[in-house]
């Protein structure tokens, strides 16, 4: 029996040949293929602007950058994700506000938003939790009355569609991550999409030290251009090697999500004959891709989650406890509103990710299934 994998990003000869030309080409900085990776993947996302950098966390920072937020100001996020969302706000020194999040889908929600608010909220950022779309527009009525603005965090997001479009397409800001463990990978790597061509045009300068000529523009040149430094920057920037790589994975993402949205579908079937085992499903507004596909382990299934994880272990299938709650790590315990979450917490508490990945075999997730329904 070999070990089933939690996850496995999907990687061929056409990512080798294809870093492997960029290799060739002399230029292996920032240059002519992230600008054809942001131009892809403006499209793809149907965002009016596209801006590569090194990860979704710097993509989160200069998100927050050039929305102006800074010390003195309040950010709501949930806890119910992985901590870079929260970082995000402690590096611009504002202050993360901790929001719960719905049952069904582990995303805020307008309720629990406006819960959070505080005189000092000047920015949300939601989040497409294991790739479930958020209800963006009733957060953007509650928050764009107030001028409170809006940043998705669609790290889990590429390929998951809201109302009938990819998510954060009409979103202000947005930041993504092309990190192994998301839908589709340049190794480490991330994208700020936004509409607002002035906050695109500053994450543009603002992800390469705030230079006013880009250094690809500079070396095109014999004599190169002076170039001015108008504020403090960042190296926030992807390489021509990370843009070759997620050119060809951009063009699997439609056969990557299909598979996903697939197998998610096989195991809501048989799931739906166990009882206490409760999947993540779309909701009413759109699809997701199943970047994790997670089960919440009720109280009526025999085992616990714990020692459901180790059962499936003993199986030899690698399954992980689901998303974290940030405000229990030790940055944020002192944040931890008064009201609790308890959403949140019972989320963190009785979920796990099972095996979905887009090489999983079915006879493989036969096997999970199996473990499932025999706990014994
Ligand atoms: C993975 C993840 C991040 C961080 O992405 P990196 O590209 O690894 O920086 C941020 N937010 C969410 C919701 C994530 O899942």
């Amino acid at each position: 029996m070999t070990r089933v994998n939690v996850m496995r990003p999907w990687l061929g000869d056409e990512e080798v040949a294809a870093v492997a030309a960029a290799i060739r080409s002399g230029w292996v900085a920032q240059g002519p293929r992230v600008a054809a990776f942001e131009t892809a993947f403006a499209a793809a996302m149907e965002a009016p602007h596209a801006v590569a950098t090194s990860s979704c966390t710097t993509a989160l920072h200069l998100a927050l950058v050039v929305a102006g937020i800074g010390a003195g100001d309040d950010v709501v996020v949930p806890s119910f994700s992985f901590i870079a969302t929260a970082n995000a706000a402690a590096y611009v020194g504002a202050r993360p506000v901790f929001a719960d999040v719905d049952l069904a889908t582990g995303n805020l929600t307008r309720d629990t938003v406006e819960a959070a608010l505080t005189p000092a909220t000047r920015a949300v950022i939601v989040v497409d939790q294991g790739g479930v779309p958020v209800d963006l527009d009733p957060i953007r009525e509650l928050c764009d009355a107030r001028g409170i603005v809006v940043i998705e965090d669609a790290a889990c997001g590429a390929g998951s569609t809201y109302h009938g479009r990819p998510v954060a397409a009409t979103a202000e800001i947005a930041a993504w991550s092309f990190h192994p463990r998301k839908i589709i990978t340049t190794g480490e790597g991330g994208m700020v999409t936004s509409g607002r061509d002035d906050w695109a045009t500053r994450a543009r300068r603002l992800r390469e030290h705030a230079m006013s000529v880009s250094a690809a523009d500079r070396h095109a040149n014999v004599l190169a251009p002076v170039e001015e430094y108008a504020e403090v920057g960042f190296n926030y920037r992807m390489t021509d090697l990370q843009a070759a790589m997620g050119l060809v994975q951009l063009g699997r993402l439609p056969e990557i999500v299909a598979r996903r949205r697939a197998l998610a579908d096989g195991y809501a079937k048989q799931l739906a004959e166990i009882p206490g085992l409760r999947p993540v499903a779309d909701p009413a507004w759109g699809t997701g891709n199943f970047q994790s596909y997670w089960i919440e382990v009720q109280p009526e299934y025999p085992l616990s989650r714990e020692e459901l994880l180790a059962h499936l272990a003993a199986a030899d299938i690698s399954a992980r406890r689901g998303i974290m709650a940030a405000h229990r790590q030790p940055p944020y315990r002192e944040l931890t509103p008064s009201s609790g979450l308890p959403v949140t917490e019972r989320l963190t508490d009785t979920t796990l990710i099972l095996p979905l990945f887009h090489e999983l075999i079915e006879s493989d997730q036969e096997r999970v299934i199996a473990a499932l329904r025999r706990p014994v």
